[in-house]
C-alpha cells in the first residue's frame, strides 16, 4: 500500500468497495483475490474532474463500481478492471438534455446516437404537453393506427407505466425521464375542440395526471401554441398544476406565445405556476421574430423578478438562432381546431383561405422573409429533395409562390411537416444561456446519419456547441458554470438527487472531453455529423461511447421517480 494514500479517501474507498471481500484485499489479508477481482469496475485517472456543481476543475482520479462512483480522489494503488488515463480531458457527469422529444424514437432508435454522441446521458420527454401516455378518447384509435404504422405490432401500452416498461424490455442506451402532457390528457378528456373543460373534466384530467407521476413522471408540461394543449385557459391549468402531488408539482411549459406575446406569455406562466404552488421551468426561452428581440432582456427581468418573490423560476434553451416546428404552426390557430383533417379542409376553404393567408404571410413577415423558413422534414420519399431548403429557394427553383406551394405541400404530406425557422438573434441567445437559471436543452429527437431525415443540427450538436461556441469562443460564462447548465441544475430541477453531480455514491454517468478540441460539427445544410472532441460517455458506470465511437450497450434506465 502506497505510504502517501490519504487516509480519508482510502477509508471512503474502503467502505465503498466493502461487501466483496475487497476491504480485506486492501487492507493485505489476501491479496490473491485482489489480482481476481479488481476492487474498480472503472478508474479514470489525470483528468480535471469538473463535478457539476458549479466548482472549479480539479485534478483528482474517479473510481466506479457497479454503475456508482465510489470514490473521488487520489487512489494510484487501487486496482480496477478498465484503467483510463484522461491527460489533456475534462471529465463531468453526464449531461441531461431536460426538453428532448425522444419519446417513442426511442422504440426505433434506442441507441439514440446523436443524443449519446454529445454526451447526453439523461433525456427528459413528454414535453410541450405531448407524453405518449396515456391513450383514450376520441382520437385513440388514430394513434394506434400511426404506432402500428410506424412500428409494424400493436401498441402494447395504453399509459406511462405500459410505456416504461416496453422501453425497459427493448433496452435504452440513455436513461429516461418523462413528464405527463396536459395536451394530452385533454385530448383525452376533452377532445381537440377550443372550448373550456367542465369541472368534471378537469377532475378527470387532474387524476390522470396524478395516475401518471405515480407510475413515475416527474411533472407536467404544456405546449400552448398546439392542439389541444392551447384550448386551455389559464385558470384550468392553474387548478390541474395544483392538482398534482405536492412534491411533483414541476410546471414545464412551451409558452403560449413566443414573439409578439412573449412578456403576457411569460406572465401567464409565472400565474399558472404560483397559483398552482408549483415549480416552473420556461421551456425553450427566446424572443422570436426581429421586433421582438429588445424583449429578450425584459423576459429575463420578469423572471428575475418572480425568484426573488419566492417563486422557483428555470428556463431551458437551444444554442442555436433558428427553432424548429410544424409547417402547421405557420398557421392560425383558429385553422388548426379539431385537427388535422378539419385543417387541411379549411387551407382549401374559398370562404376563409385569403385571411389564412394573410395571417401566414404576417407571420412570415413578422420572421424576415421566406428565406427564413426551411423545410426540414416531410414523409413521403418525393418530398424528400425539399428538405434543407428555403421556401425562398424552392420558390425560385420551381417557379411557385411560396404560400400556394406551403399548401400543397401540407396537403401531399398529410399535415406531417417540418419547418427550421431562423427567427432569433445571437445577442438574445448568449443573454438567455449565461442567465443564472438556464439549463442547456436539445428540444430535439434523436438521430442517426441515414435515417432519411433532415433535422435541426441541435439533435446533434446542442451540448457540445454550448461549451465550445458559447463558453470557449464567446466566454458568456464559465466552464464550470456552463457544465452545470447542463448538469447539476436539470437535476435538481427534477429531483434527481444521485445524478448531475461527479460525487461518491453518485450514479456513474459520465462524459469525458477534450476542451481544446470539442466542436459540434452538425450544420442547417449538412446535418448529420457527430461532433468531435468527446471521446468517453458512460452511463451507469458502462461505456456508450468508447474511444469516439459509440458501443452496442444499452445501460439505460427509466428513472421512475424513486431516484
Ligand atoms: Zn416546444
Amino acid at each position: 500500500m502506497n505510504v502517501s494514500f490519504d487516509l480519508i479517501t482510502r477509508r471512503r474507498f474502503l467502505g465503498a468497495v466493502a461487501g466483496a471481500g475487497s476491504a480485506a484485499l486492501l487492507s493485505g489479508c489476501a491479496p490473491s483475490l485482489l489480482q481476481t477481482r479488481p476492487a474498480l469496475d472503472l478508474l479514470i485517472v489525470n483528468g480535471t474532474v469538473i463535478d457539476g456543481t458549479g466548482a472549479e476543475g480539479r485534478r483528482v482520479d474517479v473510481g466506479v463500481r457497479e454503475g456508482r462512483i465510489v470514490v473521488v480522489g487520489n487512489i494510484p494503488d487501487a486496482t480496477a478492471a478498465r484503467r483510463i488515463d484522461a491527460t489533456g480531458l475534462v471529465l463531468v457527469p453526464g449531461f441531461i438534455d431536460i426538453h428532448s422529444h425522444s419519446d417513442l424514437n426511442l422504440l426505433k432508435d434506442p441507441f439514440a446516437p446523436s443524443k449519446v454522441r454529445q454526451g447526453v446521458t439523461t433525456e427528459v420527454t413528454g414535453q410541450d404537453g405531448e407524453s405518449v401516455a396515456p391513450l383514450g378518447g376520441s382520437d385513440m384509435p388514430r394513434l394506434l393506427e400511426e404506432f402500428r404504422k410506424e412500428f409494424g405490432y400493436d401498441c402494447p401500452y395504453r399509459d406511462m407505466n405500459g410505456f416504461f416498461t416496453l422501453l425497459e424490455s427493448t433496452g435504452i442506451t440513455q436513461n429516461i425521464v418523462s413528464m405527463v402532457g396536459l395536451g394530452t390528457l385533454r385530448a383525452v378528456a376533452v377532445g381537440f375542440d377550443d372550448r373550456p373543460a367542465t369541472r368534471e373534466e378537469i377532475v378527470a384530467m387532474g387524476a390522470a395526471a396524478v395516475l401518471a407521476i405515480e407510475q413515475g413522471c416527474r411533472g407536467a408540461s404544456t405546449g400552448l401554441e398546439y392542439t389541444p394543449g392551447s384550448f386551455a385557459s389559464t385558470q384550468e391549468l392553474a387548478a390541474l398544476v395544483g392538482l398534482l402531488p405536492a412534491g411533483h408539482r414541476l410546471y414545464a411549459t412551451h409558452m403560449r406565445n413566443e414573439d409578439n406575446n412573449l412578456l403576457e406569455a411569460i406572465q401567464e406562466a409565472i400565474t399558472i405556476a404560483r397559483t398552482g404552488g408549483a415549480r416552473l421551468q420556461v421551456s425553450h426561452l427566446k424572443a422570436q421574430n426581429k421586433g421582438n428581440w429588445p424583449k429578450q432582456e425584459t423576459a429575463l427581468k420578469i423572471l428575475d423578478k418572480a425568484i426573488a418573490s419566492g417563486l422557483e423560476v428555470h428556463a431551458d434553451r437551444y444554442p442555436y438562432v433558428a427553432f424548429n416546428t410544424g409547417l402547421a404552426n405557420l398557421f392560425p390557430l383558429w385553422a388548426r381546431e379539431g385537427g388535422t383533417k378539419k385543417f387541411l379542409g379549411r387551407l382549401n376553404d374559398v370562404s376563409i383561405r385569403e385571411r389564412i393567408q394573410a395571417d401566414v404571410r404576417r407571420k412570415v413577415d413578422g420572421l424576415g422573409s421566406w428565406d427564413s423558413v426551411m423545410i426540414s422534414s416531410v414523409r413521403n420519399e418525393g418530398a424528400k429533395k425539399y428538405q434543407g431548403r428555403t421556401l425562398q429557394q424552392i420558390a425560385a427553383e420551381e417557379g411557385v409562390d411560396p404560400y400556394e406551394f406551403s399548401v400543397a405541400l401540407l396537403q401531399r404530406e398529410d399535415g406531417d411537416v417540418g419547418m427550421v425557422g431562423f427567427g432569433m438573434d445571437e445577442a438574445g441567445t448568449e443573454m438567455v444561456l449565461a442567465w443564472k437559471n438556464a439549463m442547456v436543452a436539445s428540444d430535439a429527437g434523436p438521430h442517426s446519419p441515414g435515417d432519411g431525415s433532415w433535422p435541426h443540427p441541435r439533435s446533434y450538436g446542442t451540448f457540445p456547441r454550448a461549451i465550445a461556441h458559447y463558453q470557449r469562443l464567446r466566454k458568456i460564462t464559465t466552464l464550470p458554470d456552463m457544465i452545470r447548465k447542463m448538469t447539476s441544475l436539470p437535476a435538481g430541477k427534477l429531483g434527481l438527487k444521485d445524478r448531475g453531480v461527479i460525487g461518491e455514491g453518485k450514479a456513474a454517468d459520465l462524459v469525458l472531453f477534450d476542451y481544446e478540441k470539442i466542436e459540434d460539427r452538425s450544420t442547417f445544410t449538412d446535418p448529420h455529423r457527430y461532433p468531435d472532441g468527446i471521446p468517453y460517455v458512460f452511463v451507469n458506470g458502462v461505456a456508450a461511447v468508447d474511444g469516439g465511437v459509440q458501443t452496442s450497450a444499452k445501460p439505460g434506465r427509466v428513472l421512475r421517480g424513486e431516484s
